[in-house]
Order: structure tokens, then sequence, then C-alpha cells
């Protein structure tokens, strides 16, 4: 009853003498809760008897009990304005009572309730009373499919005390803001999207209903994020709830016939619902939320084209569509895994969680730019250089390898004030005007009268390969320092695991002494750590692998795992001077989000102790390709394993004698371990040496696989 007083008016509810005591009193207590937590939330107040009680009884057994009225028209009855911002609204309404509820319990929680979409499967027979027969088979069919398929997902996930009765004529209404949220006798211990469910009630949702459920989900989203098994399961409660209410319809219209009116339209709500694809319906709520869709190959493949434009590089000749990732696998949209040797970026595996979490953390709170100041960006410095020579002292945050290179190298020439730079024939360090010219694996870049090239180290197939390779290979940076008198030596720039070379095992010795030689000459010595960084060789940097004490490191690729991340790690006084006169500030170099992320990266690294798992399973690796190279007899056969750590390079020869390249049958071995499910890349000079650079995260079971698809992949 609404009761008007003079200045205020209020409802009196009086329960029906059946009703249990307890469930009474978890509505009340639920209210006394959300005064408590979130007095702003649009709900009743309790109003207390004289004597201070929340529930009196009147006519014997009838509890009795007095809320605060609400203003407001029903959601159902109110003019529809903005009707997408107000179910929006109405979604983060609910998504803010959820929230408030999280702390809550009470013994009634799981009380036997008609609508509590968990016990679908005890409303099934009643089905069997719905009239129509095209209605009660569909019913039949939701039902049996929500008990089957969906229960069992929903016993995964999030649960507490629902308001699960949001539906128009709960939903109060006033100048296009909800200003009251009520009748709390649905409460039931269930699923949160139950909520979302309830709320998508078509009779005040024309139009798209799709659309209408979205617009809620996101409203839920913006104030309690939504989980990713969550969003999936949405429309199938959605369905339940449909089904539902016409099988409780068709029950109550054997005592009440007036309710056959109330339920009528639901039959063809639920024949609009089924008639949708689901998996479509699905991928329109994910990406609502922005939780990542698929989409269909085929049609991606040519938007690609339209938008990328067609020589995009990409990985095979069928390129590979791929969804998710997780640790070292990456997840193809068909729902195939890949075993991914191939990509260095994913340090800590794909998508870790704790790098997921800290990014995310960190754009929630604040994403902004070094000219202010924040710890980020602070912590993650003097973590990083905690990691490194003590004379490395000073960080500069950019966005990518290439990036970090290019200023190493604008330092080297502003503090040498010399032009000439000394780089590894073969190498690769990126793509400015400045580090192309410093990447002779690109072919299209010719011989500059200002950057020497060095014969790669190359002890399998190069001119030098006994003992005195490493004095032999530096005798080359004598000429390279001659070459160069016109423009001065600025510096020189190598990457210690020799990646795009084939993955060399650089000579003891060797790199010590270019860089002796390199100082002699006034020059500036660059560890590009990009590839042989983080672990990557079993030990923190390449560089402490060689024996070389570089003067500027650079880092990339896996320093954010995936997230964009460039550094430049130097000493205070090239810093210095540098910055004193450059005034370098890049906007995203730096950021809050980036340097989380970095940070994770960090912490994954040391609490899964993943230098020493390199280490160990790296020669593992390299000890069951031995044992391959030995028993594998063929067209096409392992000439030389090499590498550190988990960078590998595996070189396929056609003659072990002769050591010949196997170029094109590389390039089939590739293609065929994808088909075994296992990613692989391949370079070097002649592109015959598989390059296998897996997440740093893999263990014995992994190289098993990987050698197993290898050998496979060779005999075919
Ligand atoms: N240095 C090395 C050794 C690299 O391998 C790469 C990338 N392959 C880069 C630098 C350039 O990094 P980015 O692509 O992030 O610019």
């Amino acid at each position: 009853f609404r009761l008007d007083a003079h200045d205020q008016s209020y409802v009196v509810k009086i329960s029906n003498a059946a009703e249990d005591p307890m469930v009474v009193d978890m509505q009340l207590q639920t209210l006394r809760h959300l005064a408590r937590v979130d007095p702003e939330l649009p709900v009743p107040r309790v109003v207390a008897t004289r004597d201070g009680a929340e529930l009196s009884s009147i006519a014997g057994d009838h509890l009795l009990r007095v809320l605060s009225y609400l203003p407001g028209r029903s959601m159902r009855e109110a003019p529809a304005v903005d009707l997408p911002a107000l179910r929006r609204r109405l979604g983060a309404t609910l998504g803010r009572f959820d929230r408030a509820m999280r702390g809550f319990f009470h013994p009634a929680a799981r009380h036997e309730h008609p609508w509590d979409l968990l016990r679908a499967a005890e409303l099934r027979p009643f089905a069997e009373l719905i009239e129509d027969a095209a209605t009660r088979k569909s019913v039949a069919a939701v039902l049996d499919r929500t008990a089957d398929d969906v229960l069992p997902r929903l016993a995964r996930m999030r649960q507490q005390l629902i308001h699960q009765d949001a539906h128009g004529d709960n939903v109060l209404v006033a100048d296009g803001e909800i200003v009251g949220l009520i009748d709390f006798g649905d409460m039931v211990h269930g699923p949160l999207m139950a909520e979302i469910a309830v709320a998508a009630d078509v009779r005040w949702a024309p139009g798209d209903s799709v659309e209408a459920i979205g617009d809620l989900v996101a409203g839920y989203d913006s104030v309690l994020a939504i989980e990713r098994e969550e969003i999936d399961v949405v429309f199938d409660l959605v369905l339940a709830r449909v089904a539902a209410t016409l099988t409780i319809g068709a029950v109550r219209a054997a005592s009440a016939p007036e309710v056959r009116e109330f339920v009528a339209p639901y039959a063809g709500v639920l024949d609009d619902l089924l008639s949708r694809d689901g998996h479509g319906v699905r991928r329109r709520l994910r990406s609502r939320v922005r939780f990542p869709t698929g989409g269909d190959t085929v049609d991606l493949r040519r938007r690609r084209a339209e938008h990328l434009g067609p020589h995009t590089p990409q990985f095979y000749e069928e390129i590979l569509h791929v969804e998710s990732g997780q640790g070292p696998w990456l997840i193809g949209v068909d729902g195939r895994r890949f075993l991914d040797f191939y990509n260095n970026v994913p340090q800590v595996g794909h998508s870790h969680p704790h790098v997921a979490h800290a990014i995310g953390r960190q754009a929630a709170a604040l994403n902004t730019n070094t000219r202010y100041l924040y710890g980020a960006v602070v912590d993650y410095a003097e973590r990083l250089t905690g990691l490194m020579g003590d004379h490395l002292t000073r960080c500069l945050f950019v966005n990518s390898g290439s990036e970090a290179n290019d200023v190493a190298v604008q330092m080297a020439r502003l503090v040498t004030g010399a032009e000439g730079m000394i780089v590894m024939d073969g190498a690769y360090h990126g793509i400015t005007s400045i580090i192309r010219e410093l990447s002779p694996s690109k072919p299209d870049i010719g011989a500059l009268p200002h950057v020497a090239r060095l014969q790669a180290p190359d002890t399998y197939r190069g001119p030098f390969r006994g003992d005195d390779a490493a004095e032999r290979y530096a005798l080359d940076v004598d000429r390279a320092v001659t070459r160069l008198a016109a423009s001065g030596i600025a510096g020189f720039i190598v990457d210690s695991a020799m990646c795009s070379n084939g993955v060399l095992d650089v000579p003891a010795g060797y790199l010590p002494a270019v860089a002796a030689i390199v100082r002699a000459a006034g020059g500036i010595v660059i560890a590009d750590e990009v590839q042989s960084g983080l672990g990557r060789m079993g030990v923190w940097w390449g560089h402490e692998l060689r024996g070389m004490r570089p003067d500027i490191v650079t880092l990339g690729k896996p320093v954010g795992n995936g997230h964009p991340l460039g550094v430049v790690v130097t000493t205070a006084d090239i810093m210095d001077a540098y910055m004193a006169r450059t005034r370098l500030f890049s906007t995203f170099g730096g950021n809050p989000v980036s340097c989380a992320a970095g940070m994770a990266v960090l912490d994954v690294i040391e609490d899964e102790g993943l230098v020493a798992n390199t280490a160990r399973i790296g020669d593992y690796l390299r000890e069951l390709l031995h044992e391959l190279a030995g028993r594998h007899d063929g067209r096409v056969r392992i000439g030389d394993v090499r590498g550190a750590g988990l960078v590998v390079g595996v070189e396929l020869v056609t003659d072990v004698e002769a050591r010949s390249p196997a170029t094109a049958a590389t390039t089939a071995v590739v293609e065929a371990m994808r088909l075994h499910g296992v990613l692989v890349g391949s370079d070097g000079p002649d592109a015959n040496v598989l390059k296998l650079r897996p997440p740093l995260v893999i263990d014995e079971s992994h190289v098993d696989r990987f050698i197993e698809a290898l050998e496979a992949s060779l005999q075919a």
C-alpha cells in the first residue's frame, strides 16, 4: 500500500502468512547494508516503528514493514526520450547494486525461488503446460540446454545475492535518470549476469533486443567489470529468462487466466531471439565492452588487404588468424593451438595475467608523460639499471627498439663529434632513417661512406673456423676504422645474439676485442639487447655473456612483453651531455602504463625464475637437437646447432660436408612445422637457419613436442 502522510509518502508491505520470515529478514538487512555501503544508490530506506523495530505484524501472522516511497514513474510507463542512454544507466545501477552487495551474505540467500535461473532444470517439467506446441518445444529446448550447458559454466562464475527483478515495473525513472530500484522480493544468490537477463525485459525494449542487451552490458561494465566467461553467458541467460517467463506464466495461468495475456508476447520474443545466430550475438556483446572478437577469416583477410594494403608482411603463405594467447601457445580462431617457438616478444608468455593486470591497473589510475612526477617511471628506471653494470645509471624511454637505437646512435655521434658507425654485416637494428642505414640485412641498403660493415664471425660457414677465429675476425675492425677515417668513429652497434646473421656462436673474446679497438679509435659501444636481453640467452644480458662492456644498452621487443616500450640505458656522462643539448622529449616514452608493463615483466622473470629456466631448458633443447642431427638422415640435414639460452639457430644444409645451405627446404620446413602446430621462423644470409625464440616459460614437454614436429617436418 502507498501511504500518504501530510509531507511524505511511504510504502507499507504486508507479507503473506506463508512467506518465510527469514526471506523478509534478508530483504530488510539488504536495505540496511545498502544504506551503509552505498547511501547514494536509489533504493528505499526502512522506516522503523516508534520503538525502533523494522518489522511488525498485523492481523496475526502477517509481517508488516514500512519503506520510504521513491518518486518517479516506472520505466515501462515513462516516456522513452533516449532509451539507449536509459538502458546504459540501468545497467550501471545494477552494476552498482551488485558491487555494493559483494560483501553481503544471508542464510536465506539460497532459498527456493521459481525465478532462480540456477534451478532451470526444476522448471523443465512445467514447460509441458504451455499450450502452443511450437512455443512448448522451443521453451523445452532452451531449458534443456540451460541445464546441460549453461549451468555447468555458471558454476565457475561469480555468484552472490543479486536483485534479479529489474524489469520495467521495478525501475523508477525521472528526467531520464534512474531514481529508484525497488522490489527485493526476487533476490537470490545467483550469477551476476542474471541481472542483465532480467533487465533485458522486452516490454520496455522495443526494436533490436540485442542492441538493448548491449546497452545494459555496457552500463553494467562501466561500474563493475564483466569477465570474459560472463559476457559469453549473457545471451544464454536472456533466453533462459524468457523461457522461464513462459513456463511460470503457463503454471500461473491455470489459476489466474489473466496471466495468459501478460506472457503472450514472450512467445514472439523467444522466436526472435532463437532466430539469431548465437555466435554473432556473443561477438556483438563482446565487442560492446571491447573483449577481443575473432571475426570471419575470409572477410578479415579481404578487409586487411583493403585497409592495410596487400604488401603488409605476414607469417606463412596463408596468414595465421589468431584469437588469443596463453603462455607459449597461440590459439587460432578455429581453436587450434600453436606452440610459439618463433616470437621473442612475449618473453614471459603470451597474455601473462600479471602483465595484463599491471597494464590495466595503471591505465585505470593514470596515464600521462614524463613531464609530470610519478612513481612508475622512476621505480622502473631504478630497477632496470640495478640489473646492469654499475656505470649504467641513466634511462631514457621511447616506444620501440628502433627508436632506442636511433637515440643511442645520436648520443654516440653527439658525444664523439664523429659520424662513422661500425655494424655487423647482415645486422638488423630497426626502421628509422638513421637505423636503416645501419641495417645491412635489408637488401635496399647499399654501401655508405659513413658506415663500415664487419665480416660476421661465422665459425660454421665463414672463412675462419678454428681456435684463432676471434682474433682473425677482429682484424676486420682495424680495416673498418681505417675505412672510416674521413667521418671518424662515432661507435659500434651489435646484437650479441647475432640473430639476423642466423644466430651465431660468436667466438669467445671476439666482441671484447672489437669493443677495445672501437674505444681506442674514440668510439662508443652500443649493445642492442632488443633480441638478446632480458634473460633470453640464459643470463640477464647478451653483452654479459659475451664479456663486452657497453657504454649504451638499448632495449625493445620483450621489455614490455608486447606492450610498446623501448629503453636506452647509459652512463650519466653520456645521458647528461645528450639531454643538455637536445632536451629530447617523447610523448609516450616512459608513460606510466608502459612502465607498469615493464615492471611486471621483471616481476615475472624474477618470481618464476626464468633466467635460470632459460639456461636449463635451452641446454636441453640443444641437446635434443644434436641428437636429432645425429639420427636424422635425409635430403635436408641439420648442419649446425647454435645459440645460448632460448635463442637457438638450427642451420639446415643439403650436404653436411660441403655445408651447402638448404634455403628452399628451410621455407618448406617452416610451413610443415605450422601444420604440426609449431611456429618457427628462418633467418641468416641464406635464409636456411631455423630461428627459435620461444617464451622463457617453456618446459621440457614443450621442447619434446617441438622436436617431434621438427623430425616429422624434416622427413616430410
Ligand atoms: N634491434 C634488433 C636486434 C632487432 O631484432 C629489432 C627488431 N627485429 C630492432 C632492433 C627493432 O625493434 P623495433 O621493431 O621494436 O623497432
